[in-house]
């Protein structure tokens, strides 16, 4: 094996920090660990044991000085403790077996809180709940003590913490990469109606779900310029001299799955300068100055952008998309080199010290790795992988693309076209200036092939360039993923569909064979057994547990609709749920609110594709109908709301106020308030998303149609027996389908419809001047009738809706109301609903995350799950 690498090379930087911190120990025998039984064992008794003795030893307070968090720290410790020994299980048994690998690339993981989760499954949750109780104190307040670890935006973030799970559960060999950010998803509060942010310090009391790997550090180098140097072959090679470096340190969290013996790793990144200090300067005495660079290095991984579905064309966002990439690749490199080094018969340890990473070494790589890029914001992976190959290991272009190619896989979730990522070249180039001439070669190489398949068609060329020409060239993110990756994958049937037909329509028709549907799921786990804790044991009892693992199971719930008295117990669950939520609110919004009335509710981001205001055009409409007739035979409604809006994202932060301004009189009208009321519950997260599911009962999923990639939160409320009232957007139409029609409310514009009107000069005022109840509607919001203050307070929002309708809740809006009358109509007949409730969740099983890495591993990744042995 000769040394092919300069002085700038991986392995230089591999033997560098293994050195300084582990000589290798020659030992004449393996140490053994012997994992005692009495130490993490599962019983009651060893159980309290060790809490108490961690709280002593970790927390360092008896029972006099311990406070709650205390409490909290200590059981979480105390379960993680039980993780431990199968997760190395688990990580030697992947060690050892020569099978592929799935790695997850995601700049978000909106995971929700750990320790029932992680209870649950290990099957830890009843030993627990018993210690506690004879330690005297009460699991559920403990658990509330847990800061959630909000390190994502939404519905992206929170599908891949759900693959997480799934992953973990069908026993795949997988580890899922991210950025550990110190500051989560903003705090969301409410002053006087309108969003406030506060940091979110969620790491300001301690994780004690990670476990910080410095050992494996990593250095991601940034800036500088390229030089062109020729090799002792005389071959022509190109050089990166950086102008920076940053260390990324690894923090793993224990990723169990549900029943079995795997647990997998979720390894998430944070920025280290790579000296603490800057000594030189040190040395003269500036000491403030000689700590600058590290914080400057360190802002890398300090924060997550709070945008959902609209690209920040920042710095240092790009910045953070390079550090993981590079960090996490390195990363897979060096797990696949140990796993090599082993096969050839070498220990761990050396593997850890001694690899030399050559050329031959990559021959098989692309048979044993398999990485899916969540969105287009890892898929600097590409040129990065490229660079490594090509410039560090000295592979040929041509099979150093193909080795990329073969690897990497593309997950769109978008259709909006404002939404794809693209980064100015002159910012790229003095961050990433050898990315920049790789992602050029790239281009020019596969606009050759284009031109061969379709010559003289430059609009085509221009059309799928990975560079956007104009006065400020720019990268397309979209179109270096689909070059890049051997498989597309949309996230619903309509949006694969569109996504062919439009948005990537030029790729389609270059590489048909490349796109492929994978609808997405949620994790009954986390969205049912978890959430709706009364509703599972019913379900339990009825069917047995399969389901858990085996949602299609749920089917068998059909057998029981004629059975009164497990409808009555349905009935009765979510009775019983509304009143913890109704209960809840009374507590943090100080309304209260009536649990027979129905429970109505929206929340996700607010977005204006969502259609938050088309909701309110409805509740405006029901108050003018009270209003103008008291005696009026009404269903009593609550409306919920939740959901955060960009900071930066105007209008979105007004359709808040909104929702405040018409809580605010609806609520206090005597003659409306107690048939309607409206709540919005500040700061939407995974634990708020629990609560809401288990006590809905009507699941708005109003999005205009074409336009809501998939969604998840539809899947979630239905899961929980919520009846959606919904378009035929994203995966709507998958869950109607699955559901049935007579178990849906449908209403509004088709994908094509929509299309088709706006081509048609779609003009607002023709609804509202046909339409008397829409023109008051908008007519009081323009007036200033929820703003008396300030009359012309929403004019932006109106404005929106008369000049443009972008996203034609006008036309919708009449459809949209007689759907809603049909839901107040049926809702009266319990009965009926009941059924209809029954089966969504009966129906809901496609949905579960399982199904959908299932269909990864087979139509993507072809990885295989591999049994771990207890
Ligand atoms: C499920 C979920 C989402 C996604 O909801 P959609 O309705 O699909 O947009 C967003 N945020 C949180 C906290 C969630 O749990």
């Amino acid at each position: 094996m000769t040394d092919i690498n300069h002085h700038h090379s991986t392995k230089g930087q591999h033997q560098r920090h293994y050195n300084h911190s582990q000589k290798h120990i020659h030992r004449t025998e393996p140490a053994k660990i012997q994992v005692e039984d009495d130490r993490t064992g599962m019983s009651v008794e060893t159980l309290k044991r060790a809490i108490l003795d961690n709280l002593f030893y970790i927390q360092g307070k008896d029972q006099f000085f311990a406070i709650p968090y205390d409490y909290y720290m200590a059981l979480a410790y105390t379960v993680r403790d039980r993780l431990i020994y199968r997760w190395l299980k688990t990580q030697q048994t992947y060690f050892e077996k020569d099978a592929k690998f799935a790695f997850y690339l995601s700049v978000e993981y909106l995971k929700g809180r750990h320790l029932r989760k992680n209870l649950v499954n290990v099957g830890l949750w009843d030993v627990a709940n018993q210690a506690l109780q004879e330690l005297g104190l009460n699991l559920y307040d403990l658990m509330e003590q847990e800061q959630e670890p909000g390190l994502g935006n939404g519905g992206l973030g929170r599908l891949a913490a759900c693959f997480l799970d799934s992953l973990a559960t069908l026993e795949i060999p997988a580890i899922c990469y991210g950025i550990r950010y110190k500051f989560g998803t903003f705090d969301q509060v409410i002053q006087n109606g309108w969003q406030v942010e506060r940091p979110d310090k969620w790491l300001r009391f301690g994780n004690p779900w990670e476990i910080p790997r410095s050992e494996y550090v990593v250095e991601v180098k940034l800036g500088g310029h390229t030089e062109a140097y020729l090799d002792q072959n005389g071959h022509y090679r190109v050089r990166w001299i950086s102008d920076r470096t940053v260390l990324g340190t690894p923090f793993d969290t224990l990723v169990p799955g549900y029943n079995t013996n795997t647990v997998n790793t979720l390894r998430l990144w944070t920025a280290r300068a790579s000296e603490e200090l800057n000594f030189e300067v040190f040395n003269t005495g500036d000491y403030t100055r000689a700590v600058a660079d590290k914080t400057f290095s360190e802002n890398i991984s300090k924060l997550l952008y709070p945008n959902d579905n609209t690209p920040q064309g920042k710095e240092l966002r790009l910045e953070q998309q390079y550090f993981f990439v590079s960090c996490s690749l390195q990363d897979i490199i060096r797990l696949y080199m140990i796993r090599l080094h082993r096969s050839r018969g070498g220990s761990y340890e050396e593997a850890l010290l001694r690899i030399e990473i050559s050329q031959e070494h990559f021959e098989n790589f692309d048979q044993q790795v398999s990485i899916q890029m969540n969105d287009t914001h890892p898929s600097l992976i590409i040129a990065e992988l490229m660079r490594l190959l090509v410039d560090e290991y000295q592979l040929d272009w041509e099979r150093a693309w193909e080795i990329t190619q073969n690897c990497c896989a593309y997950t769109n979730h978008t259709l909006l076209p404002e939404a794809l990522e693209q980064w100015p070249i002159s910012l790229f180039g003095r961050l990433l200036p050898r990315h920049l001439e790789i992602i050029y070669e790239i281009n020019r190489r596969f606009l050759n092939q284009v031109w061969l398949q379709f010559p003289g068609d430059l609009n085509r060329v221009a059309q799928l360039s990975l560079i956007r020409e104009g006065s400020e060239k720019q990268i397309r993110m979209a179109n270096l993923a689909c070059v890049g990756s051997h498989t597309i994958n949309g996230v619903s049937q309509l949006h694969t569909k569109l996504l062919k037909q439009s948005l990537l329509h030029d790729f389609y028709e270059l590489y048909p064979e490349k796109f492929t549907n994978i609808t997405n799921g949620v994790s009954p786990r986390r969205w049912l057994l978890l959430s709706n804790p009364k509703l599972a044991l019913l379900i339990t009892e009825r069917i047995g547990k399969k389901w858990i693992t085996k949602l299609d199971e749920l089917k068998r719930l059909e057998a029981f609709l004629e059975d009164a008295e497990f409808c009555q117990a349905w009935q009765q669950i979510k009775h019983e749920n509304k009143h913890d939520l109704a209960e809840y609110i009374l507590q943090c919004n100080g309304i209260d609110v009536n649990a027979n009335s129905l429970f109505d509710v929206q929340v996700k981001r607010i977005h204006e594709y969502k259609r938050q205001i088309l909701n309110l055009l409805h509740i405006i409409t029901l108050y003018n109908r009270f209003k103008q007739n008291p005696s009026l035979e009404v269903l009593p409604r609550t409306f919920i709301f939740a959901g955060k809006a960009a900071p930066g994202y105007f209008i979105a932060k007004l359709v808040i106020k909104l929702i405040h301004a018409i809580a605010n009189v609806v609520n206090h009208d005597p003659d409306v308030n107690s048939r309607l009321k409206i709540v919005f519950l500040r700061n939407y997260c995974v634990s708020l998303a629990q609560r809401i599911c288990a006590a809905a009962e009507l699941s708005e999923q109003i999005s205009t149609a074409g336009k809501e990639a998939s969604g998840t939160g539809n899947m979630k409320l239905a899961m929980n027996g919520a009846i959606t009232i919904g378009t035929l957007d994203g995966a709507n139409i998958e869950i109607r389908q699955e559901v049935g029609n007579e178990n849906f409310f449908l209403f509004g514009l088709t994908a094509e419809e929509v299309f088709s009107l706006k081509s048609q000069n779609y003009n607002p005022w023709n609804y509202y001047n046909s339409n008397l109840e829409l023109r008051q509607v908008i007519d009081m919001i323009a007036s200033g009738y929820f703003s008396p203050d300030r009359t012309d307070l929403f004019r932006p929002i109106v404005e929106s809706l008369l000049i443009r309708d972008e996203y034609m809740v006008l036309a919708d809006y009449q459809s949209y109301l007689d759907s809603q009358e049909r839901v107040s109509h049926v809702y009266l007949e319990q009965e009926h609903w009941t059924r209809m409730s029954i089966l969504n969740t009966a129906r809901i099983g496609k949905f579960s995350s399982d199904r959908t890495i299932l269909e990864y591993c087979q139509k993507i990744w072809n990885v295989k799950p591999l049994r771990v042995e207890s």
